[in-house]
């Protein structure tokens, strides 16, 4: 027998990992001794956790020796107490990103057809390509909207999940319910919907869906949901899905185990327990949010609407020049090499900023 250390073959892994993209995270911004710098690349909410969330969290710290509720029973019951469904209809993941990987798993066997607009979040070419699964990106129309004839248009023998996500991330426009409830009317009734919903808390436009009432009419709708952004729990990696039960169990089963910690499921509750507390930050961001588009549409009428906690600058070839110009003035955006910069709203002195910089910056 030769010895391993003689055999230079590397490992084998999947070849479907070569069609794996990197996911580039937002970097934090790098501390300056001239000015405040601000990460406005994550979408991040900037308030720092409600002080009663902090309190739970840190009295749970008490019990991290020991594994946590596996169904979760008392998140799950408040939230769907919350909400108006059952329990049986809800999945936990970890972070909105975990469900989207369980989302994916279940509906697709190697060389199947996930179907969504592009760009759009970059978790989903990822996910679909890690499963081995076919990604469909369809592009979006001209303000940054989905064009939901074209997605109609892509489903094949092969498709087994379509992706919407509203407000889109990057591109910031929601769905309307009109078309949504026209689009669900054609998709095949054994193909999975998913509408991401992860900036839902963000949204002011009186036309965008119900996606409750879409999932409770249609068997094939699922709705997916973060505490990431409007509840300030990115670090603790909790969202949560509203499917069919067939579905939710399906999800269920291809969760990580314990993948929701202890102190994701009671800095969720107490996020329940303090709703008005955060409904005012929510609200502060979504002023903020119209003060931003406001002048930036006043320099820049082509700027799509934005319903979540982000814009959306769509500067084609002058995407990196101008993240560069934010970089300088202690601003990290997230860009999209020659696509466009999204911005998160944050405080009002980097909003400030970022419209400072963006009206220099089409000056010259
Ligand atoms: C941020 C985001 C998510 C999920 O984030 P988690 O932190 O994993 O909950 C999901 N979808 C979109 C479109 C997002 O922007």
């Amino acid at each position: 027998m030769t010895h391993p250390s003689s055999d230079p073959r590397p490992v084998r892994l999947r070849a479907a990992l070569d069609q794996v993209p990197g996911y580039k995270a937002g970097r934090p911004a790098p501390a300056r001794t001239d000015l405040v710098t601000y990460k406005i690349s994550s979408n991040e909410n900037p308030f720092p956790p409600l002080p009663s969330v902090v309190a739970v969290v840190q009295d749970a710290v008490a019990n991290i020796n020991r594994y946590p509720d596996m169904t979760a029973a008392e998140m799950a019951h408040r939230m769907a107490d919350t909400l108006g469904v059952d329990p049986d209809a809800l999945a936990f993941g970890t972070g909105s990103v975990g469900l989207l990987g369980q989302l994916v798993q279940i509906t697709c066997d190697a060389g199947d057809e996930v179907v969504f607009a592009w760009r759009s979040f970059e978790a989903y070419p990822i996910l679909v390509a890690l499963a081995g699964a076919v990604s469909v990106p369809v592009p979006n129309d001209a303000e940054g909207r989905h064009d939901l004839d074209a997605i109609l248009a892509a489903i094949t023998d092969r498709t087994r999940l379509l992706l919407l996500c509203t407000p889109n991330n990057p591109t910031g426009p929601a769905l309307r319910t009109a078309e949504v409830e026209a689009f669900l009317r054609q998709v095949p009734s054994d193909v999975l919907v998913v509408l991401d919903e992860a900036y839902l808390e963000f949204v002011t436009a009186p036309d965008a869906p119900d996606a409750v009432a879409l999932w409770r009419a249609h068997p094939n709708v699922a709705v997916l949901r973060s505490f990431s952004k409007a509840y300030g729990l990115a670090g603790l990696r909790v969202g949560y899905a509203i499917a069919h039960p067939e579905v939710a169990a399906a999800l269920r089963k291809a969760a990580v185990p314990f993948g929701v910690s202890h102190l994701a499921q009671v800095a969720v509750v107490a996020s329940l327990d303090a709703h008005a507390e955060l409904q005012e930050r929510v609200d502060s961001l979504v002023a903020e949010r119209t003060r931003v588009l406001n002048a930036v549409t006043a320099i820049w009428p082509q700027v799509p609407d934005s319903q979540g906690n982000f814009v959306w600058l769509p500067l084609g070839e002058r995407t990196a020049a101008f993240a560069a110009a934010c970089e300088q003035a202690g601003l990290v955006v997230r860009a999209f090499d020659g696509d466009g910069v999204r911005a998160s709203v944050a405080e009002p002195e980097a909003n400030d900023r970022l419209v400072e910089v963006l009206q220099t910056f089409l000056a010259g």
